[in-house]
């Protein structure tokens, strides 16, 4: 067999079509029409969810002498939040457009005037894509073409809302119903999840669900020091939910209204090298996705400018990976000074500080904080993962097979055991004892329906790495079994020995 790659590139169409198929990822409350900026995750795609969070404790955590984790509390005392600044601040700027009641994040909405002959004529407006500036020109040769009007048309020049002028925004048409006057100024919205907590519905009641899970590792971090026999440097980790009321959910999973995040707050001396530091843990994150199966072709970093960073802030980059929708935000890496102990110490009265044995000092140590999306990894591993191929059987026949190309680290199945044949006593016997004995460490599928072309071609298309067949050489020969790889599509003869030896290297 032979393959050759067809697919131009990745679509989103594609990988929700197929998500959707293969039971990865499901919209909430599907049967209720859906609610937006919610997701379930079906049989394989919790799987793979599980494992893409288990190598990330095993390497963050469990493989590391000074990272320990903890599991901290979804709604957590108010005061938290003050401390933390999200009450005041955990906004995203909101547009409303009056006319179709449509809401906009003014950061994701462009705009440009239309220069015709040195003189603006109008203004266009667009949505953020990935081909923002192209859709702006599109729409500013339209305004001009509607309008006849005369002249040079000068390229657009884009700016995102939150730049326009007083005087500019009655002059911007809304997206939704492309004429202007509708558009308010941008205002602050506050992205957190209000709820109550116990039988009052008064103010004094008022909690919310957490936006980030890092306030957990600040508040518990007496804790900690108290109790976990922790030394500086040495890192909190944690994996869990967190709840931002998004006001454009979009791109499937990657912006969410309920999402995983894995974050740890790596807690350093107040006079080391925070720089060193911060760019040992972004190499550190870089080389943790290429283990997971994300090529590096499709990783790049970009560094806040310094203006844009919270005045506390050292420097933030985030490692960024080429989604089909653009290249976007996967794990940020900040260096947050003490700023985050301090607050909380100020606002608590209780004292944050660290005892270093080796100098006699105490100080509020400063920390390095890397956090990212269990979501957008597992769309990133979706995407770049998934391919259409034309392959060509023995006899040259040509037909198209979709693969998954995942990680055997992640992959949700790891082996699928097949019998040659259904209604050979024999054949399936043996395949159904592998078949437990593989499932009591590994993550395995039994399948013995359709014909072997066609099973093999189901596990490629949910990434399972490696088939085995159970054959008539298995019975009657050697005990070997055939082993198909996924990648390759080739096929070699192994030893039981061989088989779990093969699973104990590839997948951990
Ligand atoms: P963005 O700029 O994309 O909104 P952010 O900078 O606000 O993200 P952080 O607060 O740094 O994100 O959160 C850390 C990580 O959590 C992000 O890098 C991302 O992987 C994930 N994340 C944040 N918001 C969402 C969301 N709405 N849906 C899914 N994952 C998210």
């Amino acid at each position: 067999m032979s393959a050759e790659s067809t697919a131009p590139a990745v679509t989103m169409d594609a990988i929700v079509a197929l998500a959707k198929r293969r039971g990865f990822v499901f919209q909430s409350s599907e049967i209720y029409g859906g609610l937006n900026g919610f997701f379930d995750y079906g049989p394989l795609g919790s799987e793979l969810k599980k494992n893409i969070r288990d190598c990330w404790w095993n390497d963050m955590v469990r493989r590391r002498d000074d990272v320990v984790g903890i599991e901290s509390s979804i709604i957590m005392h108010p005061k938290v939040w003050e401390a933390s600044g999200h009450v005041a601040g955990f906004t995203d700027p909101l547009v409303d457009c009056k006319v179709s009641k449509q809401r906009y994040r003014a950061d994701q909405l462009f705009f440009s005037p239309v220069v015709v002959d040195g003189q603006t004529v109008g203004y266009v407006s667009a949505l953020e894509s990935e081909k923002t500036a192209a859709d702006l020109q599109a729409a500013a040769e339209s305004f001009k073409r509607k309008k006849a009007i005369q002249g040079a048309l000068a390229p657009v020049a884009p700016r995102d809302f939150t730049e326009a002028k007083p005087e500019e925004i009655p002059l911007i048409p809304s997206p939704a119903t492309g004429e202007p006057g509708s558009l308010t100024e941008p205002r602050a919205f506050n992205m957190m999840f209000e709820t109550h907590v116990g039988p009052m519905r008064d103010s004094s009641a008022v909690a919310y669900l957490r936006p980030e899970t890092a306030q957990g590792m600040f508040v518990d971090f007496k804790n900690v020091v108290d109790t976990g026999r922790v030394k500086l440097p040495f890192g909190i980790a944690q994996i869990g939910k967190s709840f931002r009321n998004e006001i454009t959910p979009r791109n499937f999973i990657f912006r969410s209204r309920e999402f995983e995040q894995m974050e740890m707050e790596y807690f350093i001396s107040e006079d080391a090298d925070w720089d060193t530091c911060h760019k040992e843990w972004i190499e550190w994150c870089r080389q943790w996705l290429i283990s997971v199966g994300l090529p590096e072709t499709h990783l790049s970093l970009y560094a806040h400018p310094k203006e844009k960073l919270a005045f506390y802030s050292k420097g933030t980059v985030d490692i960024m990976f080429r989604y089909p929708f653009g290249v976007q935000e996967l794990w940020g890496i900040a260096a947050r000074g003490n700023y985050d102990l301090t607050q909380h110490a100020n606002a608590s009265g209780k004292p944050m500080e660290y005892f270093d044995e080796a100098s006699k000092k105490k100080f509020v140590p400063h920390v390095i904080e890397p956090a990212v999306g269990v979501d957008r990894i597992f769309l990133a591993v979706l995407c770049a993962g998934y391919a259409e191929e034309d392959v060509k059987d023995d006899k040259g026949n040509v037909e198209k097979r979709t693969v998954l190309r995942l990680s055997p680290r992640i992959a949700p199945v790891k082996v699928a055991v097949l019998p040659l044949l259904k209604n050979k006593e024999a054949l399936t016997a043996r395949a159904k004892e592998l078949y437990r004995k593989l499932q009591r460490r590994y993550a395995v599928f039994y399948d013995e329906a359709g014909a072997i072309g066609r099973r093999y071609r189901r596990q490629d298309e949910i990434g399972t790495p490696w088939c085995v067949t159970i054959d008539f050489e298995t019975i009657e020969k050697d005990g070997t079994f055939t082993l198909r790889e996924r990648d390759s599509m080739t096929q070699k003869r192994i030893t039981e020995a061989d088989l779990f030896a093969l699973l104990e290297a590839q997948v951990f």
